[in-house]
């Protein structure tokens, strides 16, 4: 059920009228999805449309990418993994090579996709001895292959018509056409980007004769390169007639589209402005909205990335292509997501989604039985949309929220409806477009530690050969680089060493202050119980002295979920829940600022999580001493829990629900380290208003796996399109002065 207030306001009741309706939107109504400035809401139209075709039921296939050469002589602009004849790194496989890679997948294929460059010596022939070896290596195979560019490409060489050159193919085994080559139909774009490529007629009639004998084929879109928004609308709208036509002719048309965002890396083609993971998102949408009649859309995970893709789950789309096993084109562009997933990994990944997981075929009928689709909250103990959406109005409108209700919301909101009551939470509380964030460095100063909890992968225990203990100087030199780059503050943590005695903190922490203008802002509650424990004193002793030796505030680490249950699996030797919040009030008393955190995704429930927030909330209601709330999810690589990494759209979730429930916390942080940048830009539409710091020195999440880096201008930049104004600021959230503050950039901005 759409919020028809929320789109009134947005002035989208008519597209959201033809939306439910299944009404064709025209390219006027396109471009006002472009432009609006609630990108949550143009997500939710498309997600509603996505499940008015395939409910929750999410496909995959098990496939394999095959690239038979990356010789080419079209030499397009854009294309970092083109080769001209005879040029260093060029290649070209056998036909028996190319079999025996199929042959060794993992699974055997369901779809094999085969596309390569535009030879200027491999024939038809070649092709059709391609196509016979692999049919009758894996026979139960669909095979996918050989763009509408490649197809003019042997029809030059061969002297035929593209039609007779379909025809051989398809008596040789081709069942579908990949949808490559399309980049963008407009003219002069296509002239800039590949001069010598098919033109938009060629490549869209080469699909319609393709769809008149029979073979199904997909469509693509390259954009974020040189084109418009119009450009984008004319290419969707060429697709849609072309697919109107190929229906009243009697074929299937296109049965998947694929928006390809394009990769700058590796490009010869310079961008102004790259794309941002709202940009991404909200073309994923608008294409679902706008493509009435091709079936399905893809999140392509190797170009997006696949957290990005779990969230164009939520944004249109309905496939997340495959396993893929090994890729190349995208890969040598720039792309940095994985080479393959493994089947397991896809269905884990799409039941975590909270959708159903379909493996299919290339032509999307499923392979196996199919799962029946989870019942739909409202046929279980669900409440009402409208209850649901009552609570989420008032909350959104400054009511506390309880547990109860809040449980609510987290089981059964609509994701969309969850983010715009926490983004509403946030513009209540900084109306101004502003997105703030630190210049910082986290010092690990040693990894010695006796506590040994089974998520982390960060610390070694005594006398372990990799362990450290950073010196005096060494830290200092760190400071004076993080003073270099204008940075304001260290963050410092550490392991429980059993042998540093309380003085060596305070002798660090005076040889800081004494050398370095700088805010410190180190020890978490449990490094603090562990003091308190080597030391003989108590907590509250502790903190006066290190205050009085230098520190100036107190990270919110070592939360992990504040419930002694779940302490005691995964974290058993470190402080239990009320300690570490009794910590905090502590140093709140003593005049010192804290933020909390809390990391989830390894043993807690669903109720624990909520149990988090609302001790955070209990306990700043008491003290008012925390400045912000960071949730972040785990990371299991590395560590001593088996667990299936939480997905981006299960992140967002939590951070809105901490939106909602933490009602005295006033800043809320998003996580780039964990989610990587283009989440995090989403994010700041989930009730985040804080991008966090850069990090300029992070060495405990990358242990777990995680190698996402910032600079300060890659995050002014990150935040500036997604439609904020980047500021910094320092622990307390009063901004650094700067000479020329970045305003919010009308082209970029979202609300
Ligand atoms: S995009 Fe395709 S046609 Fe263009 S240069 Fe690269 S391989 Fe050749
Ligand atoms: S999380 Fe902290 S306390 Fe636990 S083992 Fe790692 S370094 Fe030690």
């Amino acid at each position: 059920m759409l919020d028809a207030k929320r789109f009134a306001d947005l002035g989208l009741s008519d597209i959201a009228r033809k939306v439910e309706t299944g009404e064709r939107l025209t390219i006027e109504e396109g471009r006002q999805l472009f432009a609006c400035p609630d990108v949550t809401a143009v997500g939710a139209l498309a997600h509603l449309r996505r499940t008015q075709l395939h409910g929750d039921k999410t496909f995959y296939v098990v496939n394999r990418h095959i690239n038979y050469t990356n010789v080419c002589v079209n030499g397009c602009a854009f294309c970092a993994y083109q080769r001209a004849k005879g040029e260093d790194g060029g290649f070209e496989l056998s036909i028996a090579e190319a079999v025996e890679r199929l042959q060794n997948a993992p699974l055997p294929p369901r779809e094999v996709h085969i596309v390569g460059g535009c030879h200027p010596d491999l024939r038809l022939s070649f092709f059709v001895d391609l196509l016979r070896s692999v049919q009758k290596a894996l026979p139960e195979c669909t095979l996918k292959c050989f763009t509408a560019v490649e197809i003019a490409h042997f029809a030059t060489l061969e002297g035929i018509s593209t039609r007779e050159v379909l025809q051989t193919l398809k008596d040789a085994g081709l069942a579908m056409l990949p949808g490559g080559g399309a980049e963008i139909f407009e003219p002069s774009v296509r002239r800039r980007i590949c001069p010598k490529k098919s033109t938009a007629e060629e490549w869209l009639r080469i699909h319609g004769e393709a769809h008149e004998l029979g073979l199904a084929t997909n469509a693509t879109m390259l954009f974020g390169h040189l084109e418009s928004i119009d450009d984008r609308l004319d290419h969707l709208d060429r697709l849609r007639r072309q697919q109107d036509l190929s229906r009243q002719n009697g074929g299937d048309g296109f049965t998947c589209f694929i928006p390809l965002p394009f990769q700058t890396e590796n490009s010869a083609i310079k961008v102004e402005r790259p794309l941002t993971g709202l940009d991404e998102l909200r073309t994923i949408a608008v294409s679902r909205l706008m493509l009435d009649n091709i079936p399905h859309i893809k999140a392509y995970w190797v170009m997006l990335t696949v957290k990005q893709a779990q969230a164009a789950l939520f944004y249109g789309a309905d496939d997340l292509d495959g396993t893929v096993v090994e890729e190349k084109i995208g890969h040598m562009a720039g792309a940095s997501s994985e080479q393959g997933l493994a089947k397991s990994q896809l269905e884990a990944m799409i039941r975590g989604l909270g959708l159903t997981p379909v493996e299919r075929d290339a032509r999307f009928n499923p392979v196996g039985p199919v799962e029946t689709p989870k019942p739909a909250p409202q046929a279980a103990d669900a409440p009402s949309p409208a209850t649901l959406q009552g609570i989420l109005d008032a909350v959104a409108a400054g009511r506390r929220l309880d547990f109860d209700s809040a449980r609510l919301l987290y089981r059964f909101a609509d994701l969309h409806a969850l983010g715009h009551a926490a983004h509403k939470v946030r513009l209540r509380k900084h109306p101004e477009p502003m997105v703030t964030y630190v210049v910082d460095r986290n010092i690990n100063y040693s990894n010695v530690c006796v506590c040994a909890c089974r998520f982390c992968a960060y610390y070694r225990a005594p006398g372990d050969k990799d362990c450290f203990v950073l010196s005096f100087e060494e830290i200092g030199r760190k400071i004076d680089e993080t003073l270099a780059l204008g940075g304001t503050q260290i963050l410092m943590q550490g392991g429980h060493h059993p042998d540093l005695p309380l003085a060596w903190y305070e002798d660090m922490l005076a040889y800081i202050k004494t050398n370095h203008p700088i805010h410190v802002h180190a020890f978490s509650p449990p490094e603090i119980a562990h003091f308190a424990k080597i030391s003989g004193l108590s907590t509250a002793q502790v903190i006066e002295r290190l205050r009085a030796a230098g520190l100036d505030s107190i990270p919110g680490g070592g939360a992990e979920i504040l419930v002694d249950s779940v302490r005691a699996k995964v974290s058993p030797n470190k402080c239990p829940a009320g300690q570490w919040l009794g910590i905090m009030e502590e140093a709140h008393a003593q005049g010192l600022r804290t933020t909390a955190t809390m990391m989830f995704g390894h043993e807690e429930t669903a109720d624990e999580r909520l149990q988090h927030l609302f001790n955070v909330r209990a306990s700043q209601d008491r003290t008012h001493g925390f400045t912000a709330f960071i949730p972040w999810t785990f990371q299991p690589e590395n560590t001593n829990i088996v667990a299936r990494p939480l997905t981006s759209p299960e992140y967002l979730r939590m951070l809105a629900l901490s939106r909602l429930v933490l009602d005295n916390v006033d800043n809320v942080q998003v996580s780039w380290v964990t989610m990587g940048p283009k989440i995090a830009q989403l994010a700041l539409y989930f009730g985040g208003n804080d991008f966090g710091s850069t990090m300029i020195e992070e060495n405990v999440v990358r242990a777990a796996g995680v190698t996402f880096r910032l600079s300060q201008q890659e995050i002014d930049t990150l935040v500036l399109a997604a439609g904020f104004a980047p500021r910094q600021r320092r622990m307390n959230y009063e901004l650094v002065p700067q000479a020329k503050p970045i305003a919010p950039n009308a082209a970029g901005k979202q609300c």
